[in-house]
């Protein structure tokens, strides 16, 4: 009999993966974390038991927290990743000849050790000399930080454990200050269908700190419900609305090496259902 593995929303449903063949399991100073191979998605990260990266569906979500700002802001040199440990997002900041300096700043080594282990071709940036990898509470780094970051991605857990502090004013009001001006803040901010509550709390929060709050949507096979939400909020950077909004030299050479992500879509993924309005208009 095969195992499995699942995840149950506190709604009461969720995801089920045959897992084949158990790779890693141990406890860190903040987390339970595991990988499990399985046919269906390859390689799977979960953290907690919460599922996070796997092999199959990861550029889903890395392609859409990455090119979307990325190709919004004119210029982005320095970059800073809150979490995202798994490397993934750093992988496709790399694809920008623009950056000069990515900080990722993830709370747990053990994330970014079993990443370079299990997930090579999601962790294949973390080398990079562009990159420093600093691994502590980036709720204590961003304190004092000011006028640095063209862009700021917020690749965290859900806002429970260590990541709950990632959701809030306090928070948000650090990023906003180590901000350049000119730049973009996206956090993940949940599943719209699946953790309706934690998404309509992240953007009361964030409306009360940043002047241009947008969220947009797309498909995450693996997360709750399948549909997932990220934030673009600016001081003076509106959603972009057409091509002349974009970066659309860049954007052609970049939808070149994405599975999912094109121009088209970039200006799609802001036309959210009703429902998601609702949430993020609180
Ligand atoms: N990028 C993945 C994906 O496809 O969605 C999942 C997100 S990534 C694994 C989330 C990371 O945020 C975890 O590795 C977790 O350790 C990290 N994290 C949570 N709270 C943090 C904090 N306060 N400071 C820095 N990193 C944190």
């Amino acid at each position: 009999m095969t195992n499995l593995y699942h995840e149950i929303t506190p709604e009461g449903f969720g995801i089920a993966i045959e897992e084949d063949k158990y790779l890693f399991s141990d406890k860190s100073d903040f987390q339970t974390v595991d990988v499990f191979h399985s046919r269906a998605f390859g390689n799977v990260l979960t953290l907690d038991g919460l599922m996070m990266v796997t092999e199959r569906d990861e550029f889903f979500y890395h392609e859409m927290i990455v090119h979307i700002p990325m190709l919004t802001h004119k210029n982005p040199e320095n970059i800073l990743v809150i979490g995202g440990g798994d490397g993934g997002t750093v992988r496709e900041l790399l694809k920008y000849d623009s950056v000069k300096h990515i900080d990722m700043v993830e709370i747990d080594g053990m994330v970014i050790d079993v990443s370079k282990k299990y997930f090579p071709t999601v962790s294949c940036g973390l080398e990079d000399k562009r990159v420093s990898v600093l691994v502590q509470d980036a709720i204590d780094f961003i304190k004092g930080k000011e006028n640095i970051y063209d862009v700021v991605l917020i690749d965290s857990t859900d806002p429970i454990g260590p990541g709950e502090g990632l959701f809030n004013e306090n928070f948000y009001n650090n990023v906003k200050r180590a901000l350049k001006s000119g730049g973009i803040v996206v956090p993940q901010t949940e599943g719209p269908f699946a953790q309706s509550e934690n998404m309509q709390k992240t953007y009361k929060l964030l409306r009360k700190v940043f002047k241009f709050v947008a969220p947009y949507t797309g498909p995450m096979p693996t997360y709750p419900g399948g549909i997932w939400s990220w934030g673009f909020c600016s001081e003076e950077v509106n959603i972009p609305v057409s091509y002349s909004d974009i970066n659309i030299k860049e954007a052609e050479k970049i939808e070149n090496t994405c599975k999912l992500y094109n121009k088209d879509l970039h200006l799609a993924c802001f036309k959210v259902p009703n429902f998601v309005k609702e949430l993020a208009n609180g």
